[in-house]
């Protein structure tokens, strides 16, 4: 293994809005022979995943999964059902949607971006006024990240579908949902979604290296139309191998054996409890940036990410020293800001194998991190985390495993 220093005594906190903490459990299912993927064993691994990751998609259409990380999937929704000139409607939440519209203006779309102030999610009046004003239905796809990753803020995926139907457009719906599924509440089914777009190393639990669409019969019908160019992720032959539990190409064998692993994980837990849990660790987490007398950046408390916060740093102090204070004593990496907040806030993932425990550790190194940089800041925000925890304990299983 390449040997970067010296090892450091305990684990590493990953506490950035991932990659996540990969549980032990993944990490030894992964560490396992690699099978012939065409050979009898494999259809079985292939068709259980599937099958797993339309429940956690909450859906009985389409899943098909990619060998790429999420930025693989984000293109897989565009070239699978738009045509070149297209016109997308987009929300501007922050980084993230920013890059999916770049993506989309380099694949010759063209891409309408209601402007946001980054602190907020996608307003589905907005949206609403855009459609009904667009009679001779120009508009072929409206794309939403659910949980803008840059900032810590959720946009309400059930509002836009109900702001497009108010507005009786066909548009296609599209979200990322790249780091909130297996973390926030979604339902790719109920919320007439037709295309959710997913990574494996953010609520799954697993390392980088898969990605997934969820796929409507409405969006399968658009792909038989839309002209953009495709070849690696064309959902047609994937469909068709996937039906025995194969792949048209060699698909991550062994990430699928942790794919595996993290589904059952989340299955035993119940995904309404990892649900409720990400919200209890979300709300710990803020208590104490509000101890502490700091800012979180999300603007709406309705919108408030389950998985990350991004902290404003206080005027004239650096958001990227404080982190490499954090990194250098306590081994903790946190999310940095991108790229218009950079250096302007830090993110505190607390998204996916995540217990009380390691929050209130990641919460004590970031107090004891601002202390060392020298930021203004109260005491106390572990304590109030600690309260909070406390007052809202739950029973968790006690196997170390
Ligand atoms: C991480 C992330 C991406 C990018 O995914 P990659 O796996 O880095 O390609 C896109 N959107 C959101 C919301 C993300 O969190």
């Amino acid at each position: 293994m390449l040997r970067l220093s010296s090892h450091p005594s305990g684990r590493h906190f990953l506490q950035i809005p991932g990659p996540t903490n990969v549980p032990d459990r993944v990490l030894r299912a992964i560490d396992n022979v690699t099978i012939d993927h065409r050979g009898p064993e494999f259809g079985e691994l292939g068709k259980s995943v599937l099958a797993g990751m339309k429940k956690v998609f909450k859906t009985k259409s389409h899943v098909v999964i990619y060998p790429a990380s999420g930025t693989g999937a984000w293109e897989a929704a565009l070239v699978n059902t738009l045509s070149a000139g297209d016109l997308v409607l987009m929300a501007e939440t922050g980084h993230f949607a920013a890059m999916w519209k770049k993506m989309a203006t380099e694949l010759g779309l063209r891409v309408e971006f209601l402007p946001g102030d980054w602190r907020r999610g996608a307003d589905a009046s907005a949206i609403e006024a855009r459609l009904k004003a667009d009679a001779d239905h120009e508009i072929k796809a409206v794309c939403i990240v659910h949980n803008e990753t840059a900032t810590g803020v959720t946009s309400n995926v059930n509002g836009v579908r109900a702001a497009i139907d108010r507005a009786k457009h066909p548009a296609l719906l599209m979200v990322d949902t790249i780091s909130s599924l297996g973390s926030i509440d979604y339902r790719h089914d109920e919320w007439g979604v037709d295309v959710s777009v997913a990574g494996s190393q953010k609520g799954l639990m697993l390392p980088p290296g898969l990605s997934f669409n969820a796929i409507s019969a409405k969006a399968l019908a658009a792909s038989e139309h839309a002209t953009l160019r495709r070849s690696y992720w064309d959902w047609h032959p994937m469909i068709a191998s996937n039906a025995t539990g194969y792949f048209p190409y060699t698909p991550a064998t062994n990430l699928l054996y942790g794919l595996h692993e993290a589904l059952e994980m989340i299955f035993h837990e119940g995904l309404e409890t990892v649900f409720a849990r990400h919200q209890r660790h979300g709300e710990a987490t803020r208590r104490a940036v509000l101890a502490w007398g700091l800012e979180v950046l999300c603007a709406d408390p309705a919108e408030y990410s389950p998985a990350l916060t991004a902290v404003i740093m206080p005027e004239g102090h650096s958001a990227d020293a404080f982190r490499k204070v954090v990194l250098d004593h306590f081994n903790m990496s946190l999310g940095q800001g991108l790229s218009k907040l950079k250096d302007k806030v830090f993110r505190i993932g607390h998204l996916g194998d995540i217990n009380d425990l390691s929050v209130c550790g990641t919460l004590a190194g970031i107090e004891m991190g601002l202390e060392l940089a020298g930021v203004p800041h109260k005491k106390g925000g572990v304590q109030a985390a600690m309260g909070y925890l406390a007052q809202n304990a739950e029973v968790r299983s006690t196997a170390v495993t």
